[in-house]
Formats: C-alpha cells, sequence, structure tokens
C-alpha cells in the first residue's frame, strides 16, 4: 500500500483514522477496501451442520476475510479444541459441536458473534 502521490512534492504521510499512526505501520483490521474494520462491527454466525456418517462440523460465517485473519484464528481453534478444521470459501469449519464455545470465543475477541440454526 502506498499513497497517491509518493515520490512526489505533494507527497505526506497518510495517518490512519483510527490509531493515528502512519498507514505504513497501522494495525488496524481493514477490509478489502481499506476501511477499517473492526470486530465489533463485525457479526459473525455460527452454526452446525451435522454431514454424513453422523459427524457435525461447526460452521463461523460472516467474516471478513481481510480484516480478520482467518487463517490465524482457525489455527488458534484448531489448537484450542484439538479438532481438525479447514477454511471453505471464506468460512471456517471445524469438526466437531463447538457452537456455544465458539461463540463465546467471538465475543472475547470482541466480534458481534452469534449463535445460528439449531
Ligand atoms: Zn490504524
Amino acid at each position: 500500500m502506498s499513497g497517491l502521490f509518493d515520490g512526489t512534492p505533494l507527497e505526506r504521510p497518510v495517518t490512519c483514522e483510527q490509531c493515528g499512526k502512519p498507514r505504513k505501520q497501522c494495525k488496524c483490521p481493514r477490509n478489502a477496501t481499506g476501511q477499517i474494520l473492526n470486530p465489533r462491527d463485525q457479526h459473525p454466525r455460527v452454526s452446525r451442520e451435522r454431514r454424513s456418517g453422523g459427524k457435525t462440523i461447526t460452521i463461523i460465517t460472516g467474516l471478513d476475510n481481510r480484516a480478520t485473519n482467518l487463517q490465524q484464528l482457525l489455527k488458534d481453534l484448531k489448537t484450542k479444541f484439538g479438532a481438525g478444521g479447514t477454511i471453505t470459501e471464506g468460512r471456517i469449519e471445524l469438526q466437531g459441536d463447538h457452537r456455544d464455545k465458539l461463540v463465546a470465543i467471538l465475543k472475547e475477541r470482541g466480534y458481534q458473534a452469534k449463535p445460528s440454526g439449531g
């Protein structure tokens, strides 16, 4: 990411509207269009799905895959639950029924998470 006027006499530091740091040092979460998207402004849903063979998976949908590091989140969850998991089309799938715990974990991280489905 570079400023529009980089390398020209018009160059000036572009600062983040949230943390006040130069954009290059800013670690604020942003979506694909560069808008700040904090966890508290995201509303992920956590649902369960029964797969053939009777296995249940827990699915998190509705997280912005730019503002949220889905790979890191999946890694954390796999470690925490000792379960397998994957990311498919921007949604996190975790093996086993962890819906209520996942809602609680997402809330701890500041997301407006809600359980979904039965
Ligand atoms: Zn920032």
